[in-house]
């Protein structure tokens, strides 16, 4: 039998598989000269027999062995006193190869008995510590080992201290401390649980309740959710005691080697003097920031920085540590990558590499793309901010503050006496789009991340919350509530659309900072990209904003968004009415003229690159005002109120995403498909008449099937024959236009993958209604993650590789790229890098897009 059991000073360059998280990081500190207490490490693979086998045949002989290393080590006895000296204790933690909260985490003091006790209390003169440290064992032991419920121990305690008047542990004596440990002795025999005295029999319930930990129910889940292998199994590790509560020269501590919130570099944490871990962890007592060992403990402070920088030396990332001073020595008792903000991580990335800490290359592979949208804007200052009231969906980041608004009406009132408004609605329809463009926030209770008031939010850079599902909004009384909290008209709100949150009133906010630091990285970055980044905007602002974030053209201009403007609604309804040719083409003039002015920004903003304008796409009555307001008007006498009601009943669909719009529509009204097509070709004309280099491509949506793009492309070439040819493109939306992809490869010059449409049906779920029951969905652990956020690889993935492969094939010229949300997702990113020609992300998501790219370009060269 190979050993299973290995002192830190063994263990030098194993595996962190064999032995787990915490001892890896151990056995590294103590070799790069740090002050560990001795400990030893009983591996995974012990773990994994006994979960197969029930026993690991040799296990205690080997532990007691390296028991009695670590009392040679310690100069002390494990559980026992001798003379003056106070007994060996030591923590027991378990620790898998990767960080898993919901496994058992730790037991200290363990080996304290009765006898223990008197032991303890004589070595330190101090009976108060030595009860305390054994009603913690007792209350750890009988809840992880024994299975007792933790809550029975705090109500113990909680009614000693009533009765005691004390307000905090720290008003308990030391005879207090003795009646609570008997009384939890008590309780543990008489539920048949004794705890046990002996100190051998202790350590051994222990690592058996390690192992056994691997498979808790939240473990199990939490790996499935992670996909963590089911089979590695957990190391233990036990570790001397060392005290933080011995007097005032002693105390524990977390340490920062730079700062978790900024990245600046420098000593960041707080120490709690005369105090064990769990003080802190409890917030019995407020620690004090570790700056100011600076003036009481030079030495101490000296050592840290030591230390902080030793730990960045040898594990060459920002390091999160925890240290204990036990009379005035130091130790460290674990170390691991700190967690950071989005701004830290770029910050400490970039420095690092110009430190030669790590290679530019692995700076770049270090930072979270998907974090890169947050730091160009404000966040809710998190350390100033209350509890959030509510938690709806991040759909469009950054963090405002405004009065509560529920109607366009509501919006335009406050902005008109410039106040900010946040617009609160159930759901968002395009009637609402002027009250999105002028509120500085929005804010809705149902929908998804693709639904409508995401998207428009996104495409117009106003930070949003969708989905909050707690939230009832009800604009005609001018009221929402949530969480038994009413919110009225002109109440103050404040929303976070990076994380979700929304809070009640004014809330600090944080200026976004750090995009030196962004762009340097996204320099160093740009040489590995391969695939093209092009951005969704259908306005020269959102153009141009994603033009200076480096948007290499657009990929999307979705030309819909340009009916629901105030001028112009009237004129889309005039069309949707008209009884005559002549009535129809007065209204497609109209919005020619308008169309035209549109794609004229838009392509000088984009002069030189491709902008690829996407035809029609919603269906008709998605411009007429709701049925029920439209009733009541008609009922009030409005003559144009009823000619509206009477089409838009005409009109109305059970399931319009399925219904008659995109391609559908446009061949069937085919005066809209060309009057948009001209405004596109005549506004490249003039602008090339004032000497400028437009680059129009045009796109028709929903296809599904190769005869539908045979008859839009012979629309388009009578157009084309007056104005020249542009290239010109299907979106593949449908799964039938990506399985027939090899038919209308050949007609086409472009596709392009809408991948909202396509997950919406390779799915056959609504993208305005899931919002509903995918996020239960992801924490039951029924999907990975949202598919309407992140690329589905395996289902709506295939689609797409199929379409490529088979597309390519029939039309080597093809050029592919892909405009659904996606396209500015770090990790379908990523899958498409090597498949497509480009991706168009929302203008605020191009650096995450960009970033992504150059990832996945550098890790196909090295394996990271
Ligand atoms: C899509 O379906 O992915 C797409 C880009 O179009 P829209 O979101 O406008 O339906
Ligand atoms: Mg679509």
């Amino acid at each position: 039998m190979s050993a299973q059991v290995y002192l830190l000073e063994e263990a030098e360059g194993f595996s962190k598989d064999l032995l787990g998280g915490k001892g890896f990081g151990l056995v590294a500190m103590r070799k790069a000269g740090l002050p560990v207490p001795p400990a030893f490490v009983i591996t995974t693979e012990a773990c994994r027999r006994y979960l197969r086998t029930g026993e690991v045949p040799g296990l205690w002989e080997e532990v007691r062995a390296k028991m009695a290393a670590l009392e040679g080590l310690t100069g002390k006895r494990f559980g026992l006193g001798e003379g003056n000296n106070p007994p060996l204790l030591v923590s027991v933690r378990s620790g898998a190869p990767v960080s898993m909260p919901g496994m058992m985490d730790t037991i200290l003091n363990l080996g304290l008995s009765l006898q223990g006790v008197a032991a303890l209390s004589r070595a330190t003169g101090n009976p108060r510590f030595a009860w305390d440290s054994f009603r913690r064992l007792l209350a750890m032991y009988g809840e992880v080992v024994l299975g007792e419920r933790a809550e029975v121990f705090e109500g113990m305690l909680s009614a000693l201290k009533e009765r005691k008047g004390a307000r905090s542990d720290a008003d308990l004596t030391a005879e207090d401390l003795e009646e609570l440990a008997h009384a939890y002795l008590a309780h543990l025999e008489a539920r048949g649980t004794p705890f046990p005295m002996d100190p051998w029999a202790q350590l051994e319930g222990a690592v058996l309740a390690v192992f056994r930990s691997w498979n808790n129910p939240r473990a199990r889940v939490y790996r499935r959710i992670y996909g963590i292998p089911e089979d590695l199994g957990t190391a233990v590790v036990v570790q001397a005691m060392v005290f933080g509560n011995l007097g005032e020269d002693s105390g524990t501590g977390v340490g920062f080697t730079r700062n978790p919130a900024t990245g600046e570099k420098g000593l960041y944490g707080e120490y709690l003097r005369n105090a064990q871990g769990e003080d802190v962890v409890a917030g019995i007592r407020t620690p004090e920031p570790l700056d100011r060992l600076k003036d009481y403990a030079p030495e101490l402070y000296g050592e840290l920085l030591r230390v902080a920088e030793r730990l960045e030396g040898h594990f060459r990332d920002m390091q999160d540590f925890e240290f204990t001073v036990e009379k005035g020595r130091l130790f460290l008792l674990q170390t691991r990558s700190g967690k950071r903000t989005a701004q830290a991580a770029v910050r400490i990335a970039v420095e690092m590499a110009e430190e030669g800490l790590i290679t530019r290359e692995e700076a770049i592979l270090r930072v979270e793309a998907n974090a890169l949208p947050g730091l160009l804007r404000p966040a809710v200052d998190r350390e100033r901010a209350p509890r959030p009231l509510l938690k709806g969906l991040p759909a469009s980041p950054g963090a405002a503050f405004g009065h509560a608004a529920f109607s366009n009406e509501g919006v335009e009132r406050l902005s008109a006496q410039g106040l900010p408004a946040i617009l609160v609605r159930p759901e968002t329809t395009p009637e609402d789009i002027t009250g999105m463009y002028l509120a500085k926030g929005i804010l809705t209770a149902r929908g998804g991340l693709t639904s409508h008031a995401a998207v428009v939010a996104r495409g117009l850079g106003v930070p949003a919350v969708v989905g909050a599902e707690a939230l009832r909004v009800f604009p005609e009384e001018g009221r929402a509530v949530a969480e038994g909290v009413e919110v009225r008209e002109g109440d103050l709100l404040t929303l976070d659309g990076s994380t979700g949150e929304v809070y009640l009133g004014a809330v600090p906010l944080v200026e976004a900072a750090g995009e030196a630091y962004l762009h340097k990285l996204l320099a160093w970055a740009e040489p590995y990209r391969r695939l093209g980044v092009r951005a969704n905007a259908d306005t020269p602002e959102d153009a141009r904003r994603a033009r200076e974030l480096g948007a290499e053209g657009i990929g999307l201009c979705r030309t819909e968004h340009m009916f629901f403007h105030e001028e112009r609604l009237p004129w889309v309804r005039r069309l949707i009415l008209a009884a005559t040719p002549e009535e129809e083409d007065e209204a497609l003039q109209a919005l020619f003229r308008f169309q035209k002015e549109d794609f004229k920004g838009i392509l000088k903003a984009m002069d030189g690159l491709p902008v690829t304008v996407r035809l029609l796409d919603p269906p008709l009555h998605e411009f007429l005002p709701p049925l029920e307001e439209l009733r009541q008007k008609a009922e009030a006498g409005d003559e144009e109120a009823r000619r509206l009601l009477e089409r838009a009943e005409a009109l109305r669909e059970v399931n319009p995403m399925l219904g008659f719009r995109g391609v559908r529509l446009l061949l069937l009204r085919p005066g809209i498909f060309r009057m948009q097509l001209k405004a596109l070709l005549e506004a490249a004309k003039e602008l090339k008449e004032e000497g400028l280099n437009p680059r129009p491509e045009v796109m028709v949506p929903l296809v599904a099937d190769p005869k539908e793009v045979e008859r839009a492309k012979a629309l388009a070439e009578e157009l084309f024959r007056e104005y020249g040819p542009i290239p010109f493109g299907t979106m593949v939306e449908t799964p039938r236009a990506a399985l027939l992809a090899a038919e209308i490869a050949p007609l086409v010059d472009f596709f392009s993958f809408g991948t909202n449409d396509l997950t919406q049906m390779a799915f056959g779920l609504s993208r305005d209604d899931a919002g509903k029951f995918l996020p239960r969905y992801v924490e039951e652990g029924l999907l990975p993650f949202d598919p309407t956020e992140r690329l589905d690889e395996k289902g709506v993935g295939r689609l797409l590789r199929l379409a490529v492969e088979e597309g390519r094939r029939a039309n080597p010229a093809l050029k592919l790229g892909l405009c659904g949300e996606h396209g500015g997702e770090a990790g379908s990113v990523r899958f498409v890098a090597d498949l497509l020609d480009y991706t168009s992300a929302s203008p605020f998501r191009v650096l995450t897009a960009r970033l992504a790219a150059a990832q996945a370009g550098l890790s196909s060269l090295q394996p990271v």
